[in-house]
């Protein structure tokens, strides 16, 4: 990677953002080396997160939040998290269309993380993003995930203030409840509200809501009607996001928050530098030796992986990257 590059991030240049965002998906140690550099001049921006299934509009709505923070002479960075698609690097469909409407705006970066981004961790690549695009002086994060079942719980557990969108006619809303959304929203949108069920949908969420013991002084979670397409429910949204960020502030909620998600990421930084580790000992064809011998039944997997961590935790020194 090359030098200067952490000055260069610090200075906003797209360029070697976009280079260390690269780095990072390919899991490069020299990515790791920056990544070293930037944290202490990350944690400034106010994170959003998008969730929801597939097609309730959560691009469109993205793209909208966008112009409207613009408007606020706010500066954003946007991380697109989709598992389901093969793509990566800005080649997502909803990406291209946004990226044709801010293309030319300097004030907004837009990224996307597919699978290939997230073989080793999704939260972990996904903080990584968030970290360069926070280091480069965006303000806001919006971190755009289709919700697949327990997807949302994750996000939730980046964001600062987690959106979860919804449209009528889904099929799945109560399905998807059950997978912990309730808990992971702080604020609920349901977008086509030009379309039948939208009002049917609100009922039903509020009476969901209302079965969640409410504690005195705390958050009650808004259930928005939107049309993203045009805008409609667009100011009431921006609102809740803004009085969710003071009732965080205000009740210091955003501390424990933060904390939660600095924990994920040590965790996740252990899992990774461990995974290394092993990889470094297990060289040399030894992993081919240990499955020879768990065919042939002379040893189990569990005493071999103990045996394997534990060497690696008390023989080896720490990998130099770089
Ligand atoms: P995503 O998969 O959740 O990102 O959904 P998209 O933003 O790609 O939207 C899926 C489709 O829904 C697109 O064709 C949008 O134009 C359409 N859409 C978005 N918002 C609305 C809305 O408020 N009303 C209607 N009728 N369609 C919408």
């Amino acid at each position: 990677m090359e030098r200067d590059l952490t000055n260069k991030i610090l200075a906003g240049d797209v360029r070697a953002g976009a280079r260390l965002m690269r780095g990072i998906e390919d899991d490069l140690p020299e990515a790791i080396e920056e990544l070293r550099n930037l944290y202490t001049h990350t944690g400034k921006a106010y994170i959003i997160g998008i969730t929801g299934a597939p097609g309730v509009g959560k691009s469109t709505l993205v793209d909208v939040l966008i112009t409207s923070f613009r408007k606020r002479k706010l500066k954003i960075g946007v991380v697109a998290v989709d598992p389901t698609s093969p793509f990566t690097g800005g080649a997502l469909l909803g990406d291209r269309i946004r990226m044709g409407k801010h293309a030319t705006d300097k004030g907004v970066f837009i990224r996307s993380l597919a699978s290939r981004g997230w073989a080793g961790g999704l939260a972990r690549a996904a903080l990584s993003i968030i970290h360069v695009l926070d280091a480069m002086g965006k303000d806001i994060i919006l971190v755009e995930a289709v919700g697949s079942g327990q997807g949302e719980v994750d996000i939730s557990r980046v964001a600062d203030t987690t959106l979860v969108v919804l449209s009528p006619g889904m099929g799945d809303e109560i399905q998807m409840m059950k997978a912990g959304i309730l808990e992971a929203a702080d604020i609920f949108v349901i977008n086509k509200a030009d379309k039948e069920g939208a009002e049917n949908l609100k009922l039903q969420m509020e009476q969901m809501l209302d079965m969640v013991p409410q504690v005195e002084g705390d958050w009650k979670t808004p259930i928005i009607l939107a049309q993203a397409v045009n805008g409609k429910g667009l100011e009431e949204i921006v609102k809740a996001i803004t009085a969710h960020k003071r009732h965080l502030i205000s009740s210091g909620k955003i501390e424990h928050r933060r904390k939660e998600r600095a924990r994920l990421e040590l965790s996740e930084a252990i899992e990774h530098s461990l995974r290394l580790h092993v990889s470094e000992i297990l060289d040399n064809g030894r992993f081919q030796k240990l499955a020879a011998a768990l065919v042939m039944r002379q040893i189990d997997p569990y005493s071999a992986a103990e045996e394997i961590v534990k060497e690696t935790l008390t023989g080896k020194k720490p990998r130099k990257s770089g």
